[in-house]
């Protein structure tokens, strides 16, 4: 039986569009299943209606002709209870609608399943038999296994016709959302420009090579090649992304270099294969090697070697270069986008990205947070490679794309974009005052950072501090652990920029999905395992010696925090206070004069929240890192888009555990501030304000937006929302309460809108 599933859905899945799928699902399965009839009736939405739209057993002439409305016949009935039907008799039951001209008058036996993709039904699938007996177990569980395996393909097909315009049965169609994260927010539209890696690697024969030398001295030459175009786009780069960002084109260089990738295509040469055959085995090994890891990170780094090597096969078949074209607004789109593909669009024409793959950890996410460029991620259902030169509309605050928009769903974008930059105009006059709501309650805004473009563009947001820095970013762009004295100076730059103002440092977070190219973690599941703090007490040297670097850069300044992630228990908190102060002493016997900074804790895990009071009083401060607690508490993975929909930040539970924090950290007189991405999201911000968060530390971009809420609305009226919202059970219902608040408050549409969930 498997084998038979397993070669139906091969065929399905090699299928070039519905119709030829449909066809092979009904001829297929009626062979396996030894029945008379197989049919798919699909639902189209746009005529409400399930139709025939392949059939064997059936007359061929009723196909594409004939429908059911939504909810009629036992077709209807099977997608309405998304159950099968089987019956001996179809004609006996009551919802049975007699389709003429299809000539199933002879079968009686009746199976329906349905065909559900994302909770959706998209149709049926349907045997029959002339003879009156039930389909037994085995034939039921069989169809129902294959209908659950072909939804993806169906939808898939369904997807392409749809970029076409083009409903299931032929009707035309628009206005179809193919759902994704959102990796940098903003609403954009544009003409979607489909970049694919330069050269298919697997498609590589291999050949023996007739002159060695020549051949290494080709494949050098390529080398060559390749490193001065990444060259050119470093350099192109310059000036819109920071130095640090710019290093990654270094690490993609140096990867070619002769001790690395090179080297062992060079010696495969040696054995006598030519240079294309040599460059694939090398790139393909690598690739598989990183992409079986069970880490984004690391699997992200598949890609950049495919990409890289890619573009010097592309020299290695002497192919010229063919400059893309543009568009004046380009949406860039690609299965996987890399920093050096981002790179190579003109900023003013590069209006928007979407990447099938990836999350809002990945490299391009963030540097096109960096840049301001609305960006969508994963949006793994999208059929991209059919999108080139089509209109589309990118919606970075929900996390989606529209294909094929009508002229009204233009309009209403194009309303969004033209005030979104008013809104960001209007904003900038709120730069210099307080964040105070309307009854003097003064809130403080911080700022997350990471990279030093992060620190400018924060100062000119009217910043009053860092409540973030996350210090395994610049880690995350090097292919070593950076010295003491390279840490040293990222750390003094940041401090000084902001000075007198505090930076809050957190030390290395590193595990989970941000895992080092040169410290590979591999775990079943790493957002349980190796992470944050659990990582640097095993490797105490490493932790040192980036306390060392933090106590150092603070001399004369003295506006540093040090803050501690992923606390579990108290014993972390003991073992991590004692490495900071045995870093202190050591400075302090060797004549640097440097103040103890403060340190404080994150409370990011269940277990910490019952703990706020026991670590509060180990610490000077605590701040909530609501992202990974959101993400705990709920059993979200926080990058994965299949379940993105249930990750709220406004769910009761998150919201009790994080008021149940600020009591314990009050009642300790300790200071309280919270840096996920929530704080940056202006209606949560006027809960977390309510609860009592002394400090909310955000994305630079989101920080006029919370200021000028909170500036519209009282304490009085923020603490009504949040006893009302506290008595609900329901994150839906909540978010509708807030947005209802904020409307009532005379916020402008968009601010309501930029969420985090
Ligand atoms: C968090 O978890 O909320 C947080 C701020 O840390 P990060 O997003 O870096 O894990
Ligand atoms: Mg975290």
């Amino acid at each position: 039986m498997l084998d038979r599933l397993r070669s139906i859905v091969q065929k399905v899945n090699a299928a070039k569009d519905l119709q030829s799928a449909l066809d092979i699902i009904v001829s297929k399965v009626r062979e396996a299943l030894d029945t008379q009839v197989c049919s798919v009736f699909l639902l189209d939405k746009d005529i409400n209606a399930h139709v025939l739209m392949a059939s064997e057993g059936l007359k061929k002439e009723a196909v594409g002709h004939v429908s059911l409305e939504a909810g009629e016949g036992l077709v209807g009935l099977v997608a309405k209870h998304a159950e099968p039907i089987n019956l001996q008799d179809a004609s006996l039951h009551p919802s049975f609608h007699y389709l003429k001209d299809t000539g199933e008058e002879l079968f009686h036996s009746f199976l329906g399943v349905p065909i559900i993709h994302h909770r959706s039904v998209l149709g049926v699938l349907v045997v029959q038999h002339e003879e009156r007996r039930r389909f037994d177990e085995a034939e039921e569980a069989f169809l129902i296994t294959l209908s659950a395996q072909l939804a993806g393909v169906i939808a898939h097909a369904e997807a392409t016709g749809a970029i076409e315009g083009i409903s299931p049965s032929g009707h035309k169609t628009s206005d179809t959302v193919f759902p994704g994260v959102s990796g940098s927010s903003g609403a954009a539209i544009g003409q979607a420009v489909v970049l694919f890696p330069h050269a298919d690697l697997r498609q590589i024969p291999q050949r023996r090579t007739q002159d060695v030398d020549k051949e290494i001295e080709f494949f050098n030459s390529c080398l060559e090649l390749v490193r001065q175009d990444m060259r050119s786009l470093h350099s192109k780069l310059a000036g819109q992304v920071a130095e640090e960002e710019r290093q990654l084109f270094d690490v993609y260089v140096r990867m070619l270099d002769d001790d690395a990738l090179g080297n062992e295509v060079v010696q495969r040469i040696k054995m006598g294969s030519w240079a294309q055959g040599a460059l694939a085995y090398v790139a393909n090994e690598h690739v598989s090697n990183f992409e079986a890891m069970n880490d984004p990170y690391l699997s992200e780094r598949a890609i950049d070697i495919k990409d890289l090597c890619a573009r010097v096969l592309f020299y290695l078949q002497n192919k010229v270069t063919i400059e893309t074209e543009y568009y004046e607004n380009t949406i860039l789109v690609s299965e996987e986008i890399t920093p050096a593909m981002l790179a190579e669009v003109p900023k003013d024409k590069l209006k928007g990205l979407i990447s099938v793959k990836g999350s809002g950890n990945s490299h391009v996410a963030i540097l096109a947070r960096t840049m301001g460029i609305p960006t969508v991620m994963g949006t793994v259902d999208l059929p991209y490679t059919q999108l080139h030169g089509k209109k589309v509309i990118l919606d970075g605050y929900k996390g989606e794309v529209i294909t094929n928009p009508s002229e009204q769903m233009l309009a209403r974008y194009f309303e969004t974009i033209t005030e979104q930059d008013q809104l960001t105009k209007g904003l900038e006059g709120l730069k210099d005052l307080p964040c105070e709501t309307a009854d003097h309650h003064r809130v403080h805004l911080w700022v997350n950072t990471g990279l030093m473009s992060d620190v400018m563009h924060s100062l000119d947001q009217g910043a009053e501090g860092i409540g973030l820095f996350r210090t395994e970013i610049p880690f995350l762009l090097r292919e070593r652990f950076p010295s003491e004295q390279e840490q040293y100076d990222i750390y003094r730059e940041q401090l000084e920029a902001f000075s007198p103002k505090v930076v809050t440092m957190r030390t290395l977070d590193i595990g989970g999905d941000k895992s080092l190219p040169y410290f590979p973690i591999e775990e079943a599941n790493p957002f349980l395992g190796w992470r944050g703090i659990r990582v640097t007490l095993d490797h105490p040297e490493i932790f040192t010696a980036q306390i060392h670097a933090m106590l150092r850069a603070s001399v004369g300044l003295e506006n540093l925090q040090i803050m501690l992630p992923m606390i579990s228990n108290v014993n972390e908190v003991t073992s991590a206070m004692q490495l900071i102060k045995k870093a202190y002493r050591e400075l302090i016997q060797n004549g640097v004069k440097v103040k103890f900074p403060p340190v404080g804790v994150m409370i990011e895990l269940p277990a910490a929240v019952y703990q706020t009071r026991a670590l509060a009083k180990m610490v000077d401060f605590i701040s909530v890192g609501s992202n990974d607690l959101t993400q705990y508490l709920l059993a979200v993975d926080r990058n994965n888009s299949r379940v993105a929909h249930l990750y709220s930040a406004f769910h009761p539970a998150v919201l009790s555990a994080l008021q149940q924090v600020v009591t314990q950290a009050q009642a300790e007189g300790k200071l309280v501030s919270i840096c996920g991405e929530m704080a940056g999201d202006p209606g949560a911000a006027v809960l977390l304000m309510a609860m009592g968060f002394d400090v909310l530390s955000m994305n630079a971009s989101t920080l006029l937006k919370v200021k000028s809420v909170l500036r519209s609305i009282t304490m009085e009226v923020a603490q009504d929302l949040l006893d009302q919202v506290m008595e609900m059970d329901d994150a839906q219902m909540i978010r509708s309460a807030v947005d209802m608040a904020l409307y009532n408050a005379g916020v402008d549409r968009l601010l309501r809108s930029s969420r985090t969930n």
